[in-house]
């Protein structure tokens, strides 16, 4: 078997869910919303199953949904993309940045990630053979510095694998950040693999800055994006892949042995969903934003240290000032005999030691989110 995945552990987002499901804690760990989603949007989806083709899609993705992703994306973020030679449909935005790597990297080439970062990260970079350089970002602001780039940067330096808005922690990079970046992967002539999937998910009026928009890295990123989350319809698996003709057709070559196409039905949707109304989008964001206020300000009543949010559903916060030294060893209190499922940040460190931050999803209705304030409001009587 091969040592990176029989090493593996089973994801910490499977473990809390199941735990939740078994305590019948109020699963706040891994990140899905309790909304169901846009109507319209589903029902498009039933009617393309219904109606539509079920058979194979091209295996670059349906024209519908390429050419309404280039404009959904010119409108958004101001994006000139082809739709016929820069835009290719996944699986899942998982499915997008596997095969990125695996059509970038030759074994022994170095990966730069920059932890916290998402689980699939690490197995995915060490299977595809590269060798990961960390930059280590640390609460409250896990922004870059120059010092930290230059020591992970080197002559063998292939990929970054950048993920902004960035989950977990909930923050933006600011634009000097994406600048200073920029200027590393020209300077190394490194490629950008840009997984950007919360880039609708953001609050307080900022507006997601793409990477690929960045003087001098139009034909060094590949942007990822992801229909489960624009439109909280996380178990649909659809994903959207863009980079200039060059990167792209090494790209397609890794998605057309992985998964080949995705279901032709969900990407009708997803092509009717891109183009909705400016209200759609700006309301999703307002409605989670009204969310994490309401969480937030609870959690604040109860005394918790709360970190700012200001992009993703997640809402992070700093137990030290608890006397809490062990976020895995909280969590898994918490959700046994609390009865609330968090996700523990450590989980998102390969090796860095932040040991005092834990996450919670806050994409629940008012309910959800009260029912785990009163119980948090239990735990912290008791404490
Ligand atoms: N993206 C989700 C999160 O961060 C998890 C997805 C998964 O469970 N693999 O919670």
């Amino acid at each position: 078997m091969n040592p990176i995945f029989s090493a593996l552990q089973t994801s910490v987002f499977e473990v809390m869910s199941r735990l939740a499901r078994e305590t019948g804690a109020v699963n706040l760990g891994q990140g899905f919303p309790d909304d169901p989603g846009p109507l319209d949007v589903r029902q498009k989806a039933a009617d393309a199953v219904v109606n539509g083709w079920n058979q194979y899609p091209p295996m670059m993705g349906i024209p519908e949904l390429r050419q309404a992703a280039a404009t959904h994306f010119k409108h958004w973020q101001g994006l000139d993309l082809d739709a016929d030679s820069e835009v290719m449909v996944t699986s899942g935005a998982t499915e997008a940045i596997a095969g990125a790597l695996m059509a970038l990297i030759t074994p022994g080439d170095e990966v730069v990630l920059f932890e916290p970062m998402y689980d699939a990260y690490l197995p995915l970079v060490r299977r595809a053979g590269g060798i990961p350089k960390f930059v280590t970002l640390t609460p409250p602001a896990f922004g870059l510095t120059e010092e930290a780039l230059a020591r992970a940067f080197s002559p063998k330096t292939k990929v970054v694998l950048f993920n902004n808005p960035l989950n977990p922690t909930a923050t933006i990079f600011s634009e000097a950040d994406l600048d200073l970046l920029a200027d590393f992967c020209i300077r190394h002539d490194a490629v950008a693999i840009c997984d950007e999937v919360w880039e609708h998910v953001v609050f307080d009026g900022h507006r997601h800055k793409p990477m690929l928009a960045r003087p001098g890295m139009r034909e060094r990123t590949v942007k990822i994006s992801s229909a489960g989350k624009i439109f909280s319809l996380t178990g649909w698996k659809v994903g959207m892949v863009m980079a200039a003709p060059k990167l792209m057709r090494v790209l397609s070559k890794a998605h057309q042995y992985v998964t080949f196409t995705t279901p032709p039905n969900l990407q009708a949707a997803v092509a009717y969903g891109l183009g909705k109304d400016d209200s759609y989008f700006e309301g999703m964001r307002a409605d989670f934003q009204r969310s994490r206020d309401r969480f937030a300000d609870g959690l604040k009543g109860l005394g918790f240290s709360v970190l700012p949010s200001v992009g993703t559903y997640f809402l992070n916060v700093d137990i030290a000032p608890l006397g809490e030294s062990d976020d895995v060893a909280f969590c898994q209190r918490l959700v046994t005999e609390n009865g609330v499922a968090a996700i523990p940040v450590s989980a998102f460190y390969a090796e860095g030691a932040v040991k005092n931050v834990v996450r919670f999803c806050f994409a629940k209705h008012d309910a959800t989110l009260d029912a785990a304030l009163e119980r948090l409001a239990a735990w912290k009587k008791a404490a």
